[in-house]
């Protein structure tokens, strides 16, 4: 671990010269600053989710969470190149692939109509612990990079995640509601009232953080809630 912090201290050059860039899918070398070569990018699995009326991602939700639309560019199957660039996203720290996952996001979401219109980008909060220890929320490295291409404010101040919920309800100065069946909470929920937000996260799989996060915010504020991935696990048929 030690030997990996060090790394921070060497000048990026020298650090290239050592660890030439690779694309995270295939491994092919690539000018500094680019992640994903063209073929592999080509090659990613398409969701398709914009040419259907009602897609897997939104039919997984359904009598759930009261959910606007669901939606996502890619299908993540096993072993496959989306999921290479999750994998090096998330667990070999190259958060520099959130402008590529954000910009992929940011492009499915222009063919909707609807999207464009969400007033906040909230992330998927990830418990402070596990973000200590990765050195960021992958969520929020997405909808940071979302925001910017949007211009769609990003709220990483209302929704939270932790394990110690009765601690931290004893210190909030501020009106905070908890999840009865999770340990999410929603803070200040008032100020999501009559908006339409944007909840966004890395992959959906089973829809259940969405599920909780979605009922959490509908118990204490009226607002449109749609959500967004880069992509979304298992069979896409539903
Ligand atoms: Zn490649």
């Amino acid at each position: 671990m030690k030997a990996l912090q060090s790394l921070n201290y060497i000048p990026k050059v020298l650090l290239h010269t050592f660890f030439p860039n690779g694309c995270v899918c295939c491994g092919k070398r690539l000018n500094e600053g680019i992640s994903v070569c063209l073929s592999c990018e080509y090659n990613l699995s398409i969701s398709g989710f914009q040419k259907q009326e009602y897609n897997p991602m939104e039919k997984k939700l359904w009598g759930r969470a009261q959910i606007e639309k669901a939606t996502c560019p890619y299908i993540l199957h096993k072993d496959s190149s989306v999921q290479k660039i999750i994998h090096a996203f998330k667990y070999q720290h190259q958060t520099d692939l959130a402008k590529f996952i954000g910009d992929k996001i940011y492009f499915h979401l222009k063919q909707y109509a609807d999207f464009t219109d969400c007033d906040y980008i909230l992330p998927v909060p990830m418990h402070p612990k596990k973000q200590k220890a990765r050195g960021f929320n992958q969520a929020e490295e997405i909808a940071r990079h979302l925001s910017k291409r949007s211009e769609i404010k990003m709220r990483n101040d209302i929704l939270l995640k932790s394990s110690n919920i009765k601690t931290q309800t004893k210190k909030a100065r501020w009106q905070r509601w908890l999840s009865t069946s999770s340990s999410y909470a929603v803070q200040n929920p008032q100020e999501l009232s009559g908006k339409s937000i944007l909840l966004v996260d890395d992959v959906f799989t089973t829809g259940a953080t969405i599920d909780v996060l979605a009922n959490l915010i509908h118990e204490h504020t009226n607002c449109k809630i749609y959500v967004a991935t880069f992509a979304m696990t298992g069979s896409i048929r539903a």
